[in-house]
């Protein structure tokens, strides 16, 4: 029988996720599988909570990777605090922000939304306006926007909710591994991200975390999570460590055993460095791109160092020039979505992908390929 696997060639990943995964990452994955309840199994998730709690800047006990990928992340965030008829504020620029209103409104909230236009951050002065007149239950946006490339403020925004009784989701899916996020410090009670981003690890887990407050808003719902597998209540119940480790569904074992490689890789380089690198590598990157005449679409300052949108040059033919990348030159680009599809690529300097010999190949392959498709 004819295996496909073995016609898998290594593509340098630097789209918008998944992104690179190191040797140590692939080698864990094929750990031995153990029981979900194995004591020694249950060792290691608590140290994958410990690593989470550290990246995050979090003390909150409710912090666990959930089986799914990023988007499990946000909608076990929104599943758990959302009540029908709940106001939800949601700051959008960007797909991700699309995505959140889509998800909230599924639920029966009432989704009030302020748009920022794409490749812009969100304005927090505009966010204090809309409060002064009404207040929300929860009030949610995107850290690191990765259809735009934009870094939103999500400290800012923290400042101004200080006092206030409204929840505070984060979306840091791009974010978390390869930039500052304090969870605690900026008074976040919903917090998720990904697996295959800035954590280098294969998709498939989403770290996520709640804040006591969200958790007393949890254990207070007048009506009961409207979904089974994502119940906190229950999942709670098997990554608690206080609490009974009772069977819920089984944990993604293996899965599990990258995510724990991959954080210990990050705490052995050591977090600081992780982020310098994501950033010596992102600026770079400018200065080849700017080499080849090309221009950056998102401003300096709101400029993501992980997710870099190039705007495409007129005459330049993008999927031509996206297919000479992955055919020739075996590297993965993003291109734009929504209304940024044909306008921009998305490079991706994520986790393991952000080394300067990938920004160099990377370069030297897109002068070739801007040559043969304009
Ligand atoms: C990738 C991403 C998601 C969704 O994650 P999936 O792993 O694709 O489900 C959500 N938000 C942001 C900002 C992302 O970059």
């Amino acid at each position: 029988m004819k295996n496909l696997l073995e016609g898998i060639e290594e593509i340098l990943l630097m789209g918008p996720g998944p992104s690179c995964v190191p040797p140590e990452v692939y080698k864990a994955l094929s750990s031995k599988t153990l029981g979900h309840l194995d004591p020694y199994f249950i060792k290691i998730m608590d140290e994958i909570q410990i690593f989470l709690q550290r990246l995050m800047n979090t003390k909150n006990t409710l912090t666990l990777p959930i089986s799914g990928t990023g988007s499990a992340g946000m909608e076990a965030c929104f599943v758990n605090l959302i009540e029908p008829k709940d106001s939800v504020l949601i700051l959008k620029n960007g797909v991700f922000g699309v995505r959140m209103e889509e998800v909230a409104t599924r639920l029966g909230a009432e989704v009030d939304v302020i748009e920022f236009e794409w490749g812009t951050p969100v304005i927090p002065e505009k966010v204090k306006e809309k409060l002064y007149s009404k207040s929300y239950k929860i009030i949610a946006m995107v850290h690191a926007e990765t259809s735009t490339g934009v870094k939103n403020p999500v400290n800012k925004i923290s400042e101004i909710l200080k006092g206030s009784n409204s929840l505070f989701l984060v979306d840091s899916v791009t974010g978390l591994g390869g930039m500052e996020v304090k969870v605690d410090e900026w008074g976040i009670d919903a917090f998720y991200s990904g697996s295959q981003k800035c954590i280098s690890c294969p998709p498939g887990l989403a770290p996520i975390s709640f804040s006591e407050h969200a958790y007393s808003v949890i254990s207070n719902r007048k009506t009961r999570v409207p979904n089974w597998y994502l119940d906190m209540s229950l999942i709670g119940q098997y990554w608690q460590k206080e609490r009974k480790r009772a069977y819920h569904h089984t944990a993604p074992i293996n899965m599990l055993y990258g995510l724990y490689q991959a954080l210990m890789l990050i705490f052995e380089e050591g977090v600081e460095n992780v982020f310098k690198r994501h950033l010596e590598n992102h600026l770079l990157l400018k200065e080849g791109l700017e080499g080849l005449g090309l221009e950056m679409y998102v401003e300096e300052a709101y400029q993501l160092p992980m997710l870099n949108a190039v705007s495409i040059p007129d005459g330049v033919d993008d999927p031509k020039f996206r297919q000479i990348l992955r055919n020739n030159f075996k590297i993965e680009i993003g291109g734009g979505l929504g209304p940024l599809a044909g306008k921009i690529w998305r490079i991706g300097l994520m986790g393991h992908t952000a080394r300067a010999e990938n920004v160099e190949r990377l370069l030297k392959a897109m002068k070739k390929a801007l040559n043969e498709s304009s």
